[in-house]
């Protein structure tokens, strides 16, 4: 506390408490509700009152407005056999409501449409055209891909879009402040993809999703701090900590790709020599395994260079 007066009659900040219209704590307790069901998966309503530390009647109350919208349905659990009153759970419907969840790497792009739970309910993949594709036609062709999945997901609602970028972006309005491999800098791609498609956008670093989908349903489920290492044709990580990403004090934290492993090595389109990305990353494994001998297969669609034709989003 400071010792600073305060005129009679006149309330200090610390005492003037919001408080929340019942309406807000329903749609609150809603969202909660829903957000769990969608991590966890089916589970009885005993549960969730353990897990949210609602009450009973009120978990009761939830669950019957979402059945009432669609949202969940509750249904004999099919693990629980045996004599006696069957034990029911809850499950958010897949087929509800879905993201528009967007893979953009460096090769390739994938679209998909995923539900409650993490159901892919449909999915576009393609290979960019050029090997530096610009940024509006990578939106274009998104826009499209995503506007076709939403035809496929009739009766589901769209609830916004997300997209994974191979670079440093701001989450807050989705510009791409580098994305090196792209030959992307200060692109306002999340812009772009409000224009054409109108929904809510969110763009993140694609190590720090990753990270994140392990913490939700991966290898990293049940931890709260951890490492998730994701090569692909660059080399990059996510960090969590207490169950929240680390960006850093520059934001840079987990751009593991272009640390110096050797000053004389290899030079890095960075600028540098020897980063850990002239090593790990996928054109480097598969110049080390050319090397050796190693020969594979490769299709049309596979390959840069090809026209936009061949390489049109398509069912995979
Ligand atoms: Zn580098």
């Amino acid at each position: 506390m400071s010792g600073r007066t305060v005129p009679a009659g006149r309330a200090t900040t610390t005492q003037i408490r919001p408080v929340a219209r019942p309406e807000q704590i329903r749609k609150h307790n809603l969202g909660l509700l829903l957000r769990h069901l969608h991590q966890v998966g089916s589970i009885s309503r005993s549960e969730l009152t353990t897990a949210t530390g609602l009450n009973r009647s009120t978990i009761a109350a939830l669950v019957g407005e979402l059945t009432e919208r669609g949202m969940v349905a509750e249904h004999p659990d099919a693990t629980k056999s045996g004599a006696g009153r069957p034990s029911y759970v809850v499950t958010a419907l897949p087929q509800a409501a879905h993201v528009i969840a967007v893979d953009l790497d460096v090769r390739t792009v994938t679209v998909a449409a995923v539900g409650f739970g993490g159901q892919v309910r449909a999915r576009r993949m393609w290979n960019h055209p050029v090997k530096h594709p610009e940024p509006s036609d990578v939106a274009d062709a998104i826009a499209q891909a995503a506007a076709e999945l939403d035809g496929e997901t009739a009766g589901s609602r769209c609830v916004g879009m997300c997209v994974g970028v191979p670079g440093m972006v701001r989450t807050q309005d989705g510009w791409v402040l580098n994305a090196p491999n792209l030959r992307w800098h200060g692109v306002p791609f999340g812009q772009f993809m409000r224009d054409r498609i109108g929904h809510e956008v969110r763009m993140v670093n694609d190590a720090d999703l990753a990270a994140y989908a392990e913490h939700l349903r991966g290898a990293g489920r049940g931890y709260n701090d951890l490492i998730c290492v994701l090569g692909r044709n660059g080399v990059g990580s996510g960090v969590l900590v207490d169950g929240r990403p680390l960006h850093g004090a520059t934001g840079y934290a987990g751009e593991l790709g272009h640390v110096v492993m050797d000053p004389k090595g290899r030079r890095c389109h960075c600028g540098n020599r020897g980063c850990v990305e002239q090593y790990a990353g996928a054109p480097a494994l598969l110049r080390a395994a050319r090397r050796r001998g190693v020969r594979w297969a490769t299709s049309r669609n596979s390959s840069h260079g090809s026209t936009p034709a061949t390489n049109r989003p398509r069912m995979s």
